[in-house]
């Protein structure tokens, strides 16, 4: 029996509703598997400036510590994504945590059930079969260099910065996943015009004379943007630095038929964060229309990789699967072959996941 401390962040939009969901699922694997999970809630973003006037609180952080593991819904307000000029904003709030939490490693499985091989606008027969994990960087790179404005504010300035230290924990992190999977790696990078992919590149092949098992492949950024349309199985894990992997995982989020079939693990020194890729989702907040997939999935990351839980986590893609199978669909994962009475809103899919478990 595991006893464990988990702390719900639902944050702005459509996190409220989508963690509810992942709630439910954790409380279920508690009760089937005979585990103690206790919760607590914690503000972050949007809300938390309303309540406060920060966007992350300290009590919030404080929580965060002090928990075995985070269930992370989003953040984001219209308010701000219309108005650079905001000096306190949602994002400085994700941006926190992640620095103060030594979040350096985010994790990406995309896996594309086969019952969604139709979601897709990728054709079935270059899907099938695509099975990636892509660890980006969270804490370095262009989002915590230097930034600002010169000339009289005419010019606008981010530094991109990395450290041989901060390539080696994410690079070595990849290395290790890779052993357990197809023993393959790719590692992406823009070496031929920026210094700070050099070093990255330099890093990743001292890392590779560890790893001799390891097929080691190392790509430019705007090819990988390609080859991931073209040809998705070819990767097994990818590695990348902070703004190439924001890019590449939302493009690659196609190959899984939504955003909102996607997971992410945050993990680094401390408590680890698992949270949906996907954003507040303005146009369809209170409209139960969010699918709720990706948090579920997330909630079943935190039980392999915090709790390490592996039969539980197990039981929770597989309920997906069966859902799935089944043919409840929600909008954003729905196609023309999909019959409109199985198209189901986010709590009642949540309840059919529910259900098999
Ligand atoms: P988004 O991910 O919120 O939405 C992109 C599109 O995907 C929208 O059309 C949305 O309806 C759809 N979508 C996303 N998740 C879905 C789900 N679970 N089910 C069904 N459809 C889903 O990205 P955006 O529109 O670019 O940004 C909205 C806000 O979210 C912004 O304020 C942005 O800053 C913020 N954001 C936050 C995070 C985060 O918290 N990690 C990530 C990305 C964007």
């Amino acid at each position: 029996m595991a006893k464990k401390h988990i702390l719900i962040v639902p944050g702005d939009g459509i996190g409220q509703e989508v963690t509810a969901v992942g709630k439910k699922v954790l409380d279920k694997i508690a009760a089937r598997f005979n585990h103690e999970f206790t919760y607590d809630e914690a503000l972050i973003g949007h809300v938390a400036i309303e309540a406060t006037g920060d966007p992350l609180p300290a009590e919030s952080l404080e929580k965060m510590k002090n928990s075995d593991a985070v269930l992370f819904g989003a953040v984001g307000h219209p308010k701000y994504d219309n108005d650079p000029s905001a000096k306190v904003r949602p994002e400085q709030g994700l941006l926190k945590m992640r620095k103060e939490l030594g979040l350096y490693a985010n994790l990406r499985p995309i896996k594309l059930f086969d019952e969604l091989l139709g979601a897709s606008s990728i054709k079935p027969e270059i899907l099938k079969g695509a099975d990636i994990l892509f660890f980006r960087e969270l804490t370095g790179d262009i989002y915590f260099g230097e930034k600002g404005r010169k000339n009289n504010g005419d010019t606008a300035y981010d530094v991109a910065e990395y450290s041989r230290y901060e390539v080696q924990r994410i690079g070595r992190k990849a290395f290790e996943a890779a052993k357990t999977r197809r023993k393959k790696l790719v590692s992406v990078d823009k070496a031929n015009v920026l210094e700070s992919s050099r070093l990255w590149r330099e890093e990743i092949q001292k890392l590779a004379l560890e790893y001799p098992d390891i097929e080691v492949e190392y790509q430019f950024v705007d090819a990988t943007a390609m080859i991931l349309i073209k040809e998705p199985t070819r990767f097994d894990v990818v590695v990348t630095a902070n703004l190439f992997g924001d890019i590449l995982t939302d493009e690659a989020s196609q190959i899984a038929g939504s955003m909102g079939m996607l997971a992410s693990a945050s993990i680094g020194d401390g408590t680890g964060v698992y949270e949906p890729i996907h954003g507040s989702a303005h146009d369809i907040t209170g409209k139960g229309l969010a699918n709720p997939m990706a948090s579920v999935l997330s909630a079943a990351l935190l039980l392999d990789i915090s709790f390490g839980l592996k039969e539980e986590s197990e039981a929770i893609i597989s309920a997906i699967d069966q859902v799935l199978k089944k043919g409840f669909r929600t909008r954003d994962i729905a196609d023309k072959t999909t019959d409109p009475s199985m198209i189901l809103g986010t709590d009642a899919i949540g309840e059919e996941i529910l259900k098999l478990l």
